[in-house]
């Protein structure tokens, strides 16, 4: 019997550890469209990939939700391209609640209006996280393409707290963007809102790199501004204790291949969000069949450790770099300069 006083992080913890040993996946992320709104300069959706045509429809979504649950999944993510954008959203909300799955929404939050936030409550989501890009319009322009969303998204923030809909705000590093990053923190902390923070940048789902033109490599102002997140924030969702240990004391990699599974608004199935090789379709196949018994997923879980990919193996910065296997499938010189600055935050 699990204690009552343990908390979330230590039972994500033992579902982990459970997952790989039954080989048995825990959570679900679905792309429910690549339609956005906004077009992010550091998006890894290609524009091509924006199409209405052929996403996957609500009761295939259902379907997938029932499959999931037959799989064992605990855990279900919603993301997009901007989720709202689809009418049917708070019908595949409702289908997801109705089987008992704790769900967390992404979104650009440009779409919450008062009324949305207050359906969004009684859909009775367990949480959302809104991307905030900058602190003023001329910012939120440059890096979304978007005039005049700022308000609406902060009004958005401002609602679903209001609602009482744990709300956490995700601001992501950027060359374009380091300017704000303290006001967004005054703004989180002033309205007692959780955030998190990502530095880290990939490439778009088609391989182009031109993401990582705007990747924020620049360590010193990098670590100013985590040093100013770290004294505001009390407890760090980006995980403090798990980012400031090396990948020795971390013990290992992550567990792609095991507890997760992402399907794209095409009915694409990968076993992450950042590895880009597809191992199935659940138009063609029973979801099961793929994270069972699928190349791709079979080919992940055979790479064990770190110590089995022959460019890491020779990597000065291989204690530093992130346990993420995607990421060290795909190595580019951009996550060579984040391990560089993931080991000056770990030795200070
Ligand atoms: S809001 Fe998200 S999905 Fe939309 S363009 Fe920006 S990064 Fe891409
Ligand atoms: S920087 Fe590249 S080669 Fe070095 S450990 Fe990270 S992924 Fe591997």
């Amino acid at each position: 019997m699990i204690s009552s006083n343990i908390r979330e992080g230590n039972i994500r913890k033992l579902l982990s550890d459970d997952s790989k040993k039954n080989i048995r996946p825990i959570s679900l992320t679905v792309e429910l469209t690549y339609r956005c709104n906004f077009r992010c300069i550091h998006c890894y959706i290609p524009d091509k990939d924006r199409q209405e045509d052929g996403e996957i429809t609500f009761d295939e979504i259902k379907d997938i939700l029932d499959q999931a649950e037959n799989l064992g999944v605990i855990y279900v993510c919603f993301t997009g391209g901007e989720i709202f954008l689809r009418k049917d959203i708070f019908d595949i909300i409702r289908y997801a609640r109705n089987k008992g799955f704790y769900i967390r929404l992404k979104t650009n939050g440009s779409l919450i209006t008062k009324k949305i936030a207050a359906k969004i409550a009684k859909s009775m989501v367990n949480a959302i996280d809104i991307s905030l890009y900058a602190f003023d319009e001329k910012g939120y322009k440059k890096i979304t393409g978007k005039k005049g969303v700022l308000n609406n998204v902060l009004g958005a923030v401002l609602n679903l707290k209001k609602q009482k809909i744990p709300v956490r705000i995700a601001y992501i590093f950027l060359k374009e963007n380091m300017g704000y990053s303290k006001k967004i923190v005054d703004f989180a902390k002033r309205n007692k809102i959780e955030f998190s923070y990502n530095f880290q940048i990939s490439n778009k789902n088609d391989g182009c790199s031109d993401t990582l033109d705007h990747a924020c490599t620049d360590s010193e102002n990098v670590l100013n501004t985590l040093d100013y997140f770290n004294k505001k924030r009390k407890d760090s969702e980006t995980s403090k204790k798990k980012g400031n240990k090396t990948n020795k004391e971390y013990g290992g990699r992550c567990d792609v291949g095991y507890s997760g599974i992402r399907v794209s608004p095409y009915g694409l199935v990968y076993p992450c969000v950042i590895l880009q090789t597809p191992a199935g379709n659940i138009r063609h196949d029973r979801l099961s069949n793929i994270y069972k018994n699928s190349h791709t997923f079979n080919l992940v879980r055979s790479i064990k450790t770190f110590k089995d990919l022959e460019n890491c193996k020779k990597c000065d910065f291989e204690e530093y770099c992130r346990p993420c296997l995607g990421e060290r499938l795909n190595c580019n010189p951009t996550i060579k300069e984040y391990a560089e600055i993931n080991k000056k935050i770990m030795l200070r």
